[in-house]
């Protein structure tokens, strides 16, 4: 089982799973990327039981203008994940120690995948202790030494990996991943497929 935990198909923002025959099951979510709240306003188009979760959603200081507006709609979708029970997957740039405040003063229980993660060991060490898990994709392309050390560090059981728009293999990234950490491929799927085990049953 190779759980892509983000990516995109036409323009939505999906979790896909496929399973040892190759077969495919693709999650929705739903949200409003940190990017877009400057111009679009929030509307729900599909009813909370049909999608699986919140995403993606954030914070992203490469976009300062906005930035009060980001705030302001990240906390209406932690509201929204709390109520409906969905996991979140955020976008963060820039500006994890935001994330972490917000988590703390919100007092949110739902499971949080922070995606495309790429920033400090230290950093990463804060974000599991409130809980959330860390998903990697590219930045074990682009700098092996920092992701072989976030890599160490991780635990197992906090870990997920994606393509997000890389238009990479995710299976081909859970390889690189597995050598990077110098485990056993099936080992590392399985563990995985776990921790997407436990945002299923939060639900
Ligand atoms: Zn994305």
């Amino acid at each position: 089982m190779f759980v892509d935990i983000h990516t995109h198909i036409d323009n939505q923002s999906v979790i896909r799973i496929l399973d040892d025959n190759f077969e495919e099951k693709v999650l929705t979510t739903w949200g409003m990327h940190p990017w877009e709240v400057g111009f679009s306003s929030l509307k729900r188009t599909d009813s909370a039981d049909m999608v699986w979760g919140i995403g993606e959603v954030g914070l992203d200081k490469v976009h300062k203008e906005t930035f009060d507006k980001q705030i302001e709609v990240f906390e209406e979708m932690i509201r929204l994940s709390e109520s409906y029970r969905k996991p979140m997957i955020v976008h963060c740039v820039r500006a994890y120690s935001e994330i972490i405040e917000i988590r703390k003063k919100t007092k949110a229980t739902m499971p949080w995948v922070i995606h495309g993660f790429s920033s400090s060991v230290e950093t990463m060490r804060q974000l599991l202790r409130y809980d959330m898990y860390i998903s990697l994709g590219e930045v074990l392309y682009h700098n092996e030494n920092q992701a072989v050390k976030i890599l160490k560090d991780i635990p197992l059981d906090r870990l997920f990996l994606e393509t997000d728009v890389s238009g990479r293999d995710i299976k081909a990234v859970y390889a690189k991943a597995a050598g990077l950490i110098g485990c056993d491929l099936e080992f590392l799927c399985s563990k995985i497929f776990e921790n997407y085990g436990r945002l299923e049953a939060a639900h």
